[in-house]
This record gives structure tokens, C-alpha cells and sequence, in this order.
């Protein structure tokens, strides 16, 4: 039988990381991944995502702010599969490294599905193997709704395999990926209506952010269908009809649901080993991402906390700093997470909301300070695209806690500020710096 120190069940961001980690510090081990190496992210997540965004934001430079500018751009056209050349070759160059580095690291990947069979025993492609330490890293996939005809519509993974584009397409959610699909369609040219249950999409995050996206769907599109909820979807004439009540609301060529994920937590042998999950699946496990049988640990999307790359990362590696190189814990910290949603224009967010802080400190405790301002690259072409942007502070020393902006470059702008919301910043500490000028982030250490 072979035996490792660590085995990481899931080759994707969070298993990945943990391995390379435990391996420089002289490690023996295994990854075992069943489908491509990197996982939602590199395949069908992040990477894919940001380049299809990039190239809405080209068209959108082209089309939109060209001719502003003084470009002629009457005669672009887009070539939907020149760009998909891109954007997949991007991605398994990426792939391609990962497994450059398992050989560098003298990693075993193993190509398959893995279930527990003890505490110790992995079951893969009919071979038992050994591990001193696990990590459940098997991520997650996406939900679907039970309604009549769900067959008829795709998930964020089958938008990734697309090979033509749709000349129109309902985009039912209201999170992350459909806000951020609906953006990436429309920029491209798309007749795009992003499909939402309540009055506004992005509900978890400071309302001020999802009121200035809705300003600016207005304006750009795509279009918003609110306080909608489709219960049957029909194929009629070679589109999509979208039913609710038994009325037909919209007709469309595509359909994505984008309604939240859930964990890949079946068929890995949990039971027959102490590993609990919570009610939706999710692996529960204890500050240290250690699950019922210690030795087993669990992180990324998995464990439902944070479901973002750098948070799966940053457990995996913390967890073989631990095993490996005497960390004193494989705790990580989940507060203040920079998180940036690729919407057009994108949003910006660390910490609490305006509405959770109010809730948590009182609204007595907490100092709220706003500002808004026209994109100078949108209104030299004439565009006026409004940027919003919001400080939370607490307290007498009016502690930031809360930092929210949406507008051109915010993506690209807030990840200095979360370390200086780790290093308890100041209202007093942001004015006191100078201002860079002329840019969007001027205005994080401006306001009054
Ligand atoms: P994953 O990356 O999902 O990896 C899990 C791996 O385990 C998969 O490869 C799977 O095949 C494998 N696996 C599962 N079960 C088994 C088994 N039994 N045996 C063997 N292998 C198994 N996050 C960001 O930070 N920024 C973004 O811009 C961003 N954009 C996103 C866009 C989309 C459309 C989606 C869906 C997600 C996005 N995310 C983004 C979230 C990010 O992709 C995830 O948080 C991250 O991939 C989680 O990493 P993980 O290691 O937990 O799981
Ligand atoms: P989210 O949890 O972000 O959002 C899903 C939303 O869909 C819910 O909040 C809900 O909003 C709505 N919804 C739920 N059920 C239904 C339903 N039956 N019909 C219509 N709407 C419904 O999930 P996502 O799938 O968008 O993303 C998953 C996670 O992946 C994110 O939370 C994020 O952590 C990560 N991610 C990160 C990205 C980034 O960093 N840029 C990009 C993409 C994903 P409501 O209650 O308001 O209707």
C-alpha cells in the first residue's frame, strides 16, 4: 500500500495549495483529482470569468467610449470563437502549470474519484492508499431548482462550454455568478435580463452597492426583471419560454440559473467515517478545520464559509504550516475578506455592510461616510457613470470597519486597504494619507 503524510481529496484551489505547501517543507504527497487539475476556479470559475469579462470590457471600450475618444469603430465585429481560443488556451496553460509543479514538488496526483474507507484508507480507481493526514478539499457544484423544465436551462459550468452565443439569454439569480454572467453577456452584446426573486440582486452586500448596480443596468443594461420567480420553463419554436403562474414572461434563446452552490460531499465515503455535515451538506469542522476525526480536515467550499479562492488557499496552506512546519494552529482569520464582484462597473467590499453594522454596534456607535463621483474615463466620452463609495466606521476613534465602492477600477483598488482594515485603520489614519490624483481610490482618503 502506498502511504503519505497528506492526501488532499480535490485538486482544485484549496487542495492544490495545501499540497504544495506540505511538499516544500519535505512532505511525501498525494493529490487525487477526478476531473481537471485546478478545479472551479481555473476551469470553470474565476479564470474563465475575469477573461470573459476583460472582453466585455474591451467591446465596451470599443463601442461605448471609442467613439468618444475619437475612435472610428464602426466596422469591429467579435468573433465569439477567436476569443474562446483565448480565454481556454489561457486556462490550460494555467492547468499545465499546476502540473509542472506537483513534478517540481515530487507530488503524486492521482487521476480519479476517492472515497474514505477508514480514518486513513482512500479508495481511488480501485487501489487502497495510506494517509497519516487528509484533506477533504472536493468543493462544490451548482444548485439547481426543482421546476417543471429546469432540464431546458444551463449552469455556470455549461455557460464555460458554450460555443456560440446566444442572441438572447435570462440570467435567473441573484449572487456573484449571476450578477457577474448577466454583465459579461450583455457587455458582449447579448439581449441580457438578469432574473431576480426580490426587489434588487446582491441583497447580502451594503445596499448602496446593489442600488448604484441597478443605476447602472439602467442605463447599460442588461435588462432587470425584479420580484420575478419562473416556476416552469417550456421549449416553444426553438427558444426558451419562461413561465410563472401560467404566464409567459419572457422568451429567450438560453437560460442560466445561477442560484447559489452546493457541496460535493456525496459518494466520498462519509459515513463510514466520523465526518459530519450540516444540514445542507456542507462539512462542519472546528475552528482548525478539523472535522470529528481529527485527522481529517476540511476547507474551501466545502466547508460553505467563505466560497472564494484565496480563502481556500489560505486554509490549505495554514493547515500544512501547521502539520509540517510547527505553525501553533491551522486556524485562519474569515473576518475582513477583500471580495470584489466582476460586475460592470465592479464593486469593491471588505467588512461589514452598513446594515450589519448598524445592526451589530447601533447605529449611535457607528459614523458613515459616502461619496459620490462621475468616472472621469467615461465622462470625457461622454458617459456619465456614477461611482459610489462608503466608509464604515465604529467607535470614538471611528475604526474602519466597513469599506464599499463600485465604479471604474474599484477591482483593482481595495486590496491595500484590507490591510490597513487588518491593521485597524482609522478614519484619522485614511485622511492623514496623501491623495493620488487623479484616480478612483483618491476618494477612500478624501471623505468628509
Ligand atoms: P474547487 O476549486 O471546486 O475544487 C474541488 C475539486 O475537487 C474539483 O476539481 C473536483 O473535481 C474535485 N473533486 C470533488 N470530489 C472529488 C472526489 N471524490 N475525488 C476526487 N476529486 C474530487 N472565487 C474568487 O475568489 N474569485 C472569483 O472571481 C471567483 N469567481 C467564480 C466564478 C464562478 C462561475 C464560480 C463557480 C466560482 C467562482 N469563485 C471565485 C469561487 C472559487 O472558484 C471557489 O471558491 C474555489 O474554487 C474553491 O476551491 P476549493 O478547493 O474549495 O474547490
Ligand atoms: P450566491 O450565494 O452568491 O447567490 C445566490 C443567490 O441566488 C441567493 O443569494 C439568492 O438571492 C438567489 N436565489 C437562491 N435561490 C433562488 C431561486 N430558487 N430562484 C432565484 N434566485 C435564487 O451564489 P452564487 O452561485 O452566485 O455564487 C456562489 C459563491 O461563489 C459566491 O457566494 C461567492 O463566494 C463565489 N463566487 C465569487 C466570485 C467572485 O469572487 N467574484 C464570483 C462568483 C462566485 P435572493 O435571496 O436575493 O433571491
Amino acid at each position: 500500500m502506498k502511504k503519505f503524510d497528506l492526501v488532499t481529496i480535490g485538486g482544485g484551489s484549496g487542495g492544490i495549495a495545501a499540497a504544495n505547501r506540505a511538499a516544500e517543507y519535505g512532505a511525501k504527497v498525494a493529490v487525487i483529482e477526478e476531473d481537471h487539475l485546478g478545479g472551479t476556479c481555473v476551469n470553470r470559475g474565476c479564470v474563465p470569468k475575469k477573461i470573459s469579462w476583460y472582453a466585455s470590457r474591451v467591446n465596451a471600450a470599443i463601442q461605448h467610449y471609442g467613439p468618444g475618444y475619437g475612435f472610428k469603430t464602426e466596422k469591429t465585429s467579435f468573433d465569439y470563437a477567436e476569443f474562446l481560443k483565448a480565454r481556454d488556451g489561457y486556462v490550460e496553460r494555467s492547468r499545465r502549470g499546476y502540473t509542472s509543479r506537483f513534478e517540481k514538488n515530487h507530488i503524486e496526483l492521482f487521476e480519479g474519484h476517492a472515497r474514505l474507507v477508514s480514518d486513513h484508507e482512500i479508495e481511488v480507481n480501485g487501489e487502497i492508499i495510506y494517509a497519516e493526514h487528509i484533506i477533504l478539499a472536493t468543493g462544490g457544484r451548482p444548485k439547481m431548482p426543482d421546476v417543471k423544465g429546469i432540464e431546458l436551462t444551463d449552469d455556470s459550468d455549461a455557460f464555460f462550454n458554450w460555443t456560440t452565443l446566444p442572441e438572447s439569454v435570462a440570467v435567473v439569480g441573484a449572487g456573484y455568478i449571476a450578477v457577474e454572467l448577466a454583465g459579461v453577456l450583455d457587455g458582449l452584446g447579448v439581449d441580457t435580463h438578469l432574473v431576480v426573486r426580490h426587489n434588487r440582486p446582491l441583497r447580502k452586500f451594503d445596499s448602496m452597492l446593489a442600488d448604484a448596480l441597478m443605476e447602472a443596468m439602467e442605463q447599460n443594461g442588461p435588462t432587470l426583471m425584479k420580484h420575478t420567480n419562473f416556476d416552469e420553463y417550456r421549449e416553444e419554436d426553438g427558444k426558451i419560454s419562461c413561465y410563472q403562474n401560467g404566464e409567459k414572461l419572457l422568451v429567450v434563446e438560453r437560460v442560466i440559473m445561477a442560484v447559489g452552490r452546493q457541496a460535493n460531499t456525496e459518494n466520498i465515503g462519509l459515513e463510514t467515517v466520523d465526518v459530519a455535515t450540516d444540514e445542507d451538506g456542507f462539512i462542519l469542522v472546528n475552528d482548525r478545520h478539523q472535522t470529528n476525526t481529527p485527522n481529517i480536515y476540511a476547507i474551501g467550499d466545502v466547508i460553505g464559509k467563505i466560497d472564494l479562492t484565496p480563502v481556500a488557499i489560505r486554509a490549505g496552506r495554514q493547515i500544512s504550516e501547521f502539520l509540517f512546519n510547527n505553525a501553533k494552529t491551522s486556524e485562519i482569520d474569515y473576518t475582513n475578506v477583500p471580495t470584489v464582484v466582476f460586475s460592470h462597473p465592479a464593486i469593491g467590499t471588505i467588512g461589514y455592510s452598513e446594515e450589519e453594522a448598524i445592526e451589530k454596534f447601533g447605529e449611535d456607535d457607528i459614523k458613515i461616510y459616502r461619496n459620490k463621483f462621475f468616472s472621469m474615463y467615461a465622462s470625457a466620452s461622454w458617459h456619465r457613470e456614477p461611482c459610489y463609495f462608503k466608509l464604515i466606521c465604529q467607535g470614538p476613534e471611528e475604526t474602519v470597519i466597513g469599506l464599499h465602492g463600485i465604479g471604474e477600477g474599484v477591482d483593482e483598488m481595495i486590496q491595500g486597504f484590507g490591510v490597513a482594515m487588518k491593521m485597524r485603520a482609522t478614519k484619522e489614519q485614511f485622511d492623514s494619507v496623501v491623495a493620488i490624483h487623479p484616480t478612483g481610490s483618491e476618494e477612500f482618503v478624501t471623505m468628509r
